[in-house]
């Protein structure tokens, strides 16, 4: 038997007026994922992050992953640091280190850009060679990422600091969210002394010159320690394989000790290889028994808010990964498809809610017609009378384990 986990990142939203009143998912054009939902096994509404957590990506795919969140959880930062391979002793703190663009609005510093324009990973490593000449000291080190996602370690640093995601403060006066509590007053001074490094940087004069947003400063937040996970064979008795650009989906399948797949051309947005990942996650079922493919231009379109592009972004996951799967997925004469997201993200507030999200679970057993009225939308989901209060279950629920 054969497992397959298709994860439709902050796929799930509100119903738009430039939508014709409709969800992104409504709207899409989405004969694979209905097919799905028509055939399951079981077709519902989920609960993936768990009342008193935050709806991160994180949380929730902890929980696809079949790890509950409120054991496991240690915070963001840990598991992106696990993916570029930075190890961690027990007494380090590590925080999600992004470029950011900082506008003016009346004399007030706001959060202009989250993610740089999406500044490319070259770009990126070169603005954090120039932070880390500057500001790598004793206990505090920078660490090159991806695009805009870097990292800090802060040995024996303060793993209760409060801070803000950059994505939850989009546009707005960035004072309040600045870095609070004890050791506080460290990630501010680095904050503020990133900015006199990148005003002047070659990198940024280029992008402005290109009018795009430049990385104007760092911003701190997704503090957290290394997790004490079993691997996924100890919990559920398989081995598996992770095929994602995000960096704490990866840290994840690291900690759970499951192949994490790099694909050419995975980016993490609606450039993204999607042909690709479904070729590299079916070819990996050969040496394994479950394969989970996370898509983030579902989530990432959520947060720019623009609702074309989001409905794009469902039809290509519809056609490009969910259609191309249920087809080369028949070479394997057993198997079992699970169709879920980890947290809605709605377009009218640009960041992730704790509400339910649709999951479907296919058999190749029996993929009879069970219900032609189910779509696989929101409203369709929850009319199914079928709710799992704690979404970690469900991988369970795929393996056919009580
Ligand atoms: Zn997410």
């Amino acid at each position: 038997m054969k497992y397959v986990i298709l994860q439709g990142d902050g796929m799930p939203d509100h119903k738009l007026p430039e939508l014709g009143n409709k969800t992104p998912l409504e709207a899409a054009d989405t004969p694979n994922l209905d097919f799905i939902a028509k055939r399951a096994e079981t077709f519902g509404m989920a609960k993936t992050i768990p009342e008193g957590l935050p709806p991160g990506s994180d949380v929730g795919n902890l929980a696809v992953l079949g790890y509950d969140p409120t054991v496991y959880y240690t915070g963001r930062s840990p598991l992106e640091a696990a993916s570029i391979g930075v190890e961690l002793e027990p007494n380090d703190v590590t925080l999600r280190c992004n470029l950011v663009t900082l506008g003016d609005e009346d004399g007030n510093t706001v959060m202009a850009d989250y993610s740089a324009g999406h500044i490319s990973t070259e770009e990126a490593e070169e603005l954090i060679d120039a932070i880390k000449n500057e500001l790598d000291q004793d206990g505090l080190i920078f660490h090159p990422g991806i695009s805009y996602r870097h990292l800090l370690v802060w040995s024996g640093g303060n793993k209760d600091v409060a801070t803000t995601p950059p994505h939850d403060i989009s546009g707005k006066v960035i004072d309040p969210h600045i870095p609070v509590g004890e050791g506080s007053d460290k990630l501010n001074e680095l904050i503020i002394k990133s900015r006199e490094i990148l005003k002047d940087h070659p990198v940024n004069k280029k992008r402005v010159e290109r009018g795009e947003n430049p990385a104007t400063s760092i911003w701190l937040w997704g503090q957290g320690t290394a997790p004490k996970m079993p691997t996924l064979e100890e919990l559920y008795g398989i081995t598996g394989s992770v095929i994602s650009a995000v960096d704490l989906v990866k840290g994840i399948g690291h900690y759970a000790k499951m192949d994490v797949i790099d694909v050419p051309g995975a980016t993490g947005y609606l450039d993204t290889n999607y042909e690709g990942k479904v070729d590299y996650a079916i070819e990996s079922l050969n040496n394994c028994d479950l394969t989970m493919i996370h898509i983030e231009s579902t989530d990432e379109t959520g947060h720019v808010g623009k609702a074309e592009l989001k409905v794009q972004a469902v039809e290509d996951f519809d056609k490009r990964v969910v259609g191309r799967v249920l087809e080369k997925i028949k070479q394997f004469k057993d198997y079992r498809i699970l169709v879920m997201s980890d947290h809605p993200t709605p377009i009218d507030i640009r960041t992730h809610t704790s509400d339910p999200v649709p999951f479907a679970i296919l058999d190749s057993s029996d993929e009879s017609l069970k219900n032609d009225s189910n779509l696989y939308t929101e409203d369709s989901a929850t009319d199914s009378d079928t709710f799992i209060e704690d979404g970690w279950k469900l991988m369970s629920m795929l393996l056919k384990k009580n």
